[in-house]
């Protein structure tokens, strides 16, 4: 296996990848071939700035919830509750 031998990831990949590229959690050569997919690929841009937007919003309303006492069920509802 060469370290060039990808160049590109498909949508599939991005799917596995999106939670890790919001967290912050790639590296750079993840980081860069990732956005490289957004500039090309509709869809997964629009799924990952709708990502990105839904965590600022998670983030906002949750601030004063500690994470460790946030499960995802939580979430959902605080995302749906009216505000
Ligand atoms: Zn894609």
């Amino acid at each position: 296996m060469t370290p060039n031998s990808k160049k590109r990831y498909d949508c599939g990949e991005i799917e596995d990848l999106y939670q890790q590229y919001i967290d912050n959690e790639l590296t750079d050569e993840q980081k860069k071939l990732f956005e490289e997919h957004l500039e090309y690929c509709l869809p997964c841009d629009k799924k990952i700035s709708f990502e990105l937007k839904l965590k600022e919003y998670i983030q906002s309303k949750a601030a004063n919830i500690p994470v460790s006492e946030t499960p995802k069920f939580d979430i959902i509802k605080i995302i749906n509750r009216p505000s």
